[in-house]
């Protein structure tokens, strides 16, 4: 099985290859000490000899094999930062006098082996054991400069070379950490159909792998740049707006570029900008933004700081990216949003169709029932229709249509909703509305259908023809929307029986109603 690895971090072989030329020269000179040992003295210091096979034992199979395999945890970490921390502190004592010097190469090399291993903390446990152990020899030169000087030398440059391999660990970590993160988001993003979740996905990446004192989406909207995210300093504002000129965001969206300004306090030169406060009333020094450039969006992704320097170019490279997945991510959720509005409406006409009027007729209906308010329906034939037809032409019929639905809607709320029941058969809800607003919204369709003027081919004047309608209301008079149309039908039939354009309305409001 491969070792997994937690997120952000190297893989145990990454680790096994940036530490392998350590190892190698660590086994290199202990087998060098022990052949020269060998060969060179008489008789040979069995010590070293024992010293160094344990080294290169500990190296071998200490590290390499601890890194390699999967469980290699905390607690080894430890157990190996501190075995190497007391075999390089033994080696002053080892050593024969002509060969000391190698103890300030070795250490280093051990702590830096440690730290890349390990971390920060183990580093610093093993340059501790190997300190401590050292003492003897600190206590030996204290008061002697130069010896003093060449004890503390290993120890200064173990200590800088640690923290350099740190903060290169650490910095290479971070960028790992975050290429996963926008790896991970982009996926979700590509998939995620509904704005508002892409919006939160925009969101969670940027609070995960990027640090912003303030961050907003604007989306290009006339003038103006709407900002349907917008965070500063712990809030979230909501309904905030830009406008496109004086500002970096209009400057970005404009000129389609990106831009990074990692220091406000310096004078910015771009066309056009002036200073734009929004969210608290602080000033940012640090600004970088992208442009958002689709088909069917146009907008800004910008994170500020109120520190300068904040951001770098690493920040820069991931806002770019995430910009290009947000942009794809919103092109996508716009095209759905309206394959999705289209499939709702009557091709012709431009109202509900039949199905969608149902389902959103039951969905009134439980909002009525729970707030107990009326819900007012009505039902609407064109009269003669077929003759009509026959008299003028199908395309003028369709004309008339039209402009019959046009008539409806300029009568209607927002909240109210029509569609095209079949043919020249229109039906409206009204929730919220009685009886008689019913009837007076019907009344004003009839007689806005009778100052129509319809030409023919021969751009002459036509008559319009009238309409029939019959006014149904949820719950008094049906408590269930398919007894509710039905019975609306049945009052536009007796209108129809009753001679055609007019209205019959519930038998409560009949002494409202004057034809
Ligand atoms: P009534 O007053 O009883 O409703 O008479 P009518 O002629 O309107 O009723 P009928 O149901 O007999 O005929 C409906 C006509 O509506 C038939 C058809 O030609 C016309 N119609 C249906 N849909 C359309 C359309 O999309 N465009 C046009 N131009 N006519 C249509
Ligand atoms: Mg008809
Ligand atoms: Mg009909």
């Amino acid at each position: 099985m491969t070792p997994r690895k937690p997120s952000g971090s190297f893989a145990p072989l990454e680790i096994h290859r940036f530490i392998l030329p350590i190892a190698i020269t660590f086994v290199g000179i202990m087998v060098s000490l022990i052949v020269g040992n060998l060969i060179g003295r008489s008789p040979p210091k069995i010590e070293l000899i024992v010293y160094g096979c344990i080294v290169i034992a500990g190296t071998l199979f200490g590290n390499m094999l601890i890194i390699r395999s999967s469980n290699f945890n905390e607690s080894y970490g430890w157990l190996n930062a501190i075995l190497t921390g007391i075999g390089m502190g033994l080696l002053p004592y080892i050593l024969p006098e002509d060969l000391s010097e190698i103890s300030h190469i070795l250490i280093p090399l051990a702590v830096i082996a440690i730290a890349i291993v390990s971390g920060r903390a183990h580093g610093y446990g093993t340059l501790l054991a190997i300190f401590l152990l050292d003492l003897p020899h600190l206590i030996g030169v204290v008061g002697e400069t130069e010896e003093a000087l060449g004890f503390g030398v290993p120890y200064a440059v173990s200590l800088v070379a640690l923290e350099a391999v740190v903060r290169i660990k650490d910095t290479t970590q971070q960028h790992i950490h975050r290429l996963e993160t926008i790896n991970k988001v982009s996926r979700q993003i590509m998939l995620s159909l509904q704005i508002e979740q892409t919006i939160s996905l925009l969101n969670a990446t940027i609070q995960e792998a990027l640090e912003a004192d303030t961050y907003f989406i604007g989306i290009l909207k006339g003038n103006e740049i709407h900002l349907d995210l917008f965070y500063d300093e712990g809030e979230y504002f909501n309904g905030a707006k830009a406008p496109l000129e004086g500002t970096l965001s209009g400057w970005v969206i404009r000129n389609e570029k990106a831009l990074f300004l990692p220091d406000l306090r310096r004078e910015v030169e771009l066309e056009g900008v002036k200073n734009f406060v929004l969210g608290k009333e602080k000033t940012s020094l640090s600004w970088m933004g992208v442009p958002l450039k689709g088909e069917n969006v146009t907008g800004v992704i910008a994170l500020a700081s109120y520190q300068p320097n904040a951001f770098d170019s690493a920040d820069m490279e991931l806002l770019s990216s995430l910009g290009q997945h947000i942009t794809v991510a919103l092109d996508n959720t716009i095209r759905h949003a309206r394959v999705e509005q289209q499939a709702q409406l009557d091709s012709m006409t431009g109202v509900y169709n039949h199905g969608y009027f149902l389902k959103n007729l039951a969905r009134q209906a439980l909002e009525s029932a729970a707030n107990r308010t009326p819900l007012s329906l009505i039902m609407l034939d064109v009269d003669f229709f077929k003759q009509y037809n026959d008299t003028y032409g199908h395309l003028v019929g369709d004309r008339i249509l039209k402009a019959l639905c046009t008539a409806i809607k300029d009568h209607i709320k927002q909240s109210d909703a029509v569609g095209r029941w079949g043919g020249e058969e229109f039906i409206i809800s009204l929730p919220g509305a009685s009886g008689l607003e019913a009837l007076q919204v019907a009344e004003r369709i009839g007689k806005t259908m009778a100052t129509l003027h319809v030409l023919d081919r021969e751009q002459r004047t036509i008559p319009v023809p009238t309409v029939s309608q019959g006014i149904a209301i949820y719950p008094t008079e049906a408590d269930e929307i398919y007894r509710l149309i039905d019975l609306a039908d049945r009052r536009l039939y007796i209108a129809k029986e009753r001679g055609r354009n007019q209205i019959e309305p519930g038998i409560s409001h009949w002494q409202n109603f004057q034809k």
